[in-house]
């Protein structure tokens, strides 16, 4: 018999469970769904009015832990328990996040710094999974709560430039909260499918999707044609946003009242005060012309256009990456057709009047800049319930994916820029006589040499049957599905064994990593070809000295003295070349040998074979 529910809160007849859509963002979190009657996305809000959960968590003695607005009190009373922008720690080691460590107010633990950071809170650790899970279960609770039904399943949005281990680490955090995660979204697309951008299917344009929040900056340039999402370029400024804004108001504050900074910097509970004063300045400036507040009996003020004078800077950084995020799609400004406007620092009105000015057009941004994300996550999850068969996503892998060949050469199967999901696979064979296993290690980045670039895991095919050298064909297949997560595959194809890894790496990149690896490998493409091409000849002649010598093993006695000294001589001479690592003569002494070798190798060749015609009959 099958059930049926009904919404109490709504008084419908649900068809469908609900799935929820979360923006789960550095400084604000929350989460809207399709309402059931008016089938219109709709974010959640508590009977407050307020539908943003700030994204910060508290660990308290007593009082347990918080999240939210209640935990956002302590902020400024215990920094030390009180953990935000955990999503910047999301799929980190420590090695990522050592030169910004000094922005956490809280303990990110150090001990082992190429495994994924940990965050100490009172006498306990955390890993950023657990903290974003607390969040995200914080966000189940409350919709559970308005909707008045059970939240199982949710789609979560991620920034354009996550990586793999970002992704899934997201996707990790949402499991552990009790929540199917059904995809992982690009917020630029959440954002664009919220404006409606790209839900007609012969819609065809080119969007740029501009989203400054509260710590980070993200410009995305996305194509739409037939329902079809593809992320051309992604730039932006991940240490940049509306948090920066009131640091200058703070430091302009100082000056005016006449405190020193390192007064300041000694006051902890005096600079969060000014800190949380200058945040409502700001908000309130995006609406009216002045403002005026008071601070340890003192009185601080500040103009609209003193604020914009003080925030010009950071704004033209924006534009700079704008700029570059249309160069690196080959694109002018005239080729952009919207521009969507996401993120709550873009409520300032000189923001808006740069943006539009910069690509010459008139801005999106007639929905909250606070909501679009959550608003298209729904969208995306009424269409994965099936309610919109006619779309689908895709994105692009910012750096090439592979594996390490014989000499730490990196053999790319995927390239750069290829757009996902999608599918590659290549044979490869192995390099010894009975060789039962083959390692497979797999890397990302641009360089010719695998140590040159980033290791994302590694793992072993065994059980491969006995077999000569070079017969084993063994198939290695990358899948990355949609939500940008790798699936690697080998199988031997003559045995059928088989082994499958979903990689999870050790370590992410930030946008500014990836960006750094194409960068090097453009600087040093010169040098890597010369290095490819030296380790290729040392790999031939590494393999034609063991097959020689296995040749010489077992044929010893068809040969001449000569040919037998001759051959002899030339492999120690090449020996002796190998690490001199000088490609020509290594080359030339590969030469000699086979010049040496080729004339017996034919002569036992032709009688083996004339042996195997003789008991034929033809
Ligand atoms: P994130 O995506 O990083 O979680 P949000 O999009 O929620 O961030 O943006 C938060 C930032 O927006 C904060 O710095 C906040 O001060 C700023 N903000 C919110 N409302 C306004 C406003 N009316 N004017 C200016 N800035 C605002
Ligand atoms: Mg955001």
């Amino acid at each position: 018999m099958a059930k049926i529910g009904i919404n109490i809160a709504t008084g419908s007849i649900q068809q469908q469970e609900m799935i929820v859509g979360i923006d789960l963002g550095t400084t604000n979190s929350l989460v809207a769904v399709i309402h059931p009657d008016s089938k219109k996305p709709v974010v959640l809000k508590e009977f407050d009015g307020n539908a943003l959960v700030p994204s910060v968590i508290h660990f308290g003695e007593a009082a347990g832990i918080s999240v939210g607005d209640d935990a956002k009190k302590y902020l400024i009373k215990e920094p030390q328990n009180t953990i935000f922008s955990v999503k910047r720690l999301m799929g980190k080691s420590y090695n990522d996040v050592r030169n910004t460590s000094s922005f956490f107010t809280y303990k990110v633990i150090d001990d082992n710094t190429d495994s994924l950071v940990k965050v100490q809170a009172g006498d306990k650790f955390y890993s950023p999974v657990e903290l974003s899970s607390l969040i995200l279960k914080e966000l189940k609770t409350r919709a559970e709560h308005i909707l008045k039904t059970p939240v199982n399943k949710a789609v979560i949005t991620v920034p354009a430039y996550f990586n793999d281990s970002q992704r899934q680490a997201t996707r990790d955090a949402g499991k552990l909260a009790g929540l199917d995660v059904l995809r992982i979204v690009n917020e630029p697309t959440a954002a664009s499918l919220a404006y409606g951008i790209g839900l007609n299917k012969d819609e065809i344009k080119t969007i740029a999707v501009y989203d400054l929040g509260g710590g980070t900056f993200d410009i995305s340039v996305l194509r739409i044609a037939g329902g079809i999402f593809e992320v051309l370029s992604t730039n932006g400024d991940t240490y940049l946003g509306g948090d920066d804004f009131d640091s200058a108001i703070v430091k302009h504050w100082i000056f005016q009242i006449g405190i020193s900074e390192s007064e300041l910097s000694e006051n902890k509970n005096l600079s969060q005060e000014l800190r949380l004063l200058a945040e409502e300045a700001k908000i309130y400036l995006s609406s009216k012309d002045s403002f005026a507040g008071n601070v340890i009996d003192k009185k601080v003020h500040l103009s609209r256009i003193e604020f914009e004078q003080l925030i010009k800077q950071f704004v033209d950084k924006t534009i700079v990456c704008c700029k570059n995020a249309l160069s690196d799609a080959g694109l002018t400004v005239g080729s952009i057709d919207e521009i969507v406007m996401v993120g709550g620092s873009t409520r300032v009105p000189m923001v808006k009047k740069m943006v539009g000015d910069f690509f010459q057009r008139k801005i999106n941004d007639s929905l909250d800049p606070d909501e679009v994300v959550a608003l298209g996550a729904a969208i995306q999850a009424d269409i994965l319930a099936g309610n919109n068969k006619d779309l689908l996503l895709l994105d692009i892998t910012p750096l090439s994916l592979g594996i390490e060949t014989m000499g730490g050469l990196m053999d790319v199967l995927m390239a750069r820029n290829s757009k996902i999901p999608s599918k590659a696979s290549r044979q490869y064979t192995t390099q010894k006589d009975g060789q039962g296993s083959m390692r497979i290690a797999v890397y990302q980045g641009e360089r010719d040499l695998v140590k040159d670039n980033r290791k994302l895991a590694e793992f072993s095919l065994s059980g491969i049957p006995g077999m000569p050298a070079g017969l084993p064909k063994v198939e290695i297949s990358f899948l990355i599905n949609a939500d940008g997560i790798l699936q690697v595959k080998a199988k031997e194809l003559r045995s059928g064994v088989e082994q499958t890894i979903e990689v999870k790496p050790q370590y992410g990149l930030t946008d500014d990593e990836v960006e750094k690896m194409l960068f090097a490998s453009i600087t040093h493409a010169k040098e890597d070809i010369q290095i490819r091409a030296l380790v290729e000849a040392q790999t031939e002649a590494t393999i034609l000295l063991d097959t020689t010598s296995q040749f010489l093993k077992k044929n010893r006695s068809f040969l001449t003295a000569d040919e037998l000294s001759k051959t002899e001589n030339a492999m120690n001479e090449l020996t002796n070349l190998l690490p001199l690592a000088n490609k020509d003569s290594i080359q030339t002494a590969i030469e000699k040998l086979n010049e040496i070798s080729r004339p017996y190798a034919e002569r036992l060749m032709d009688e083996a074979v004339n042996k195997a015609m003789k008991g034929k009959v033809i």
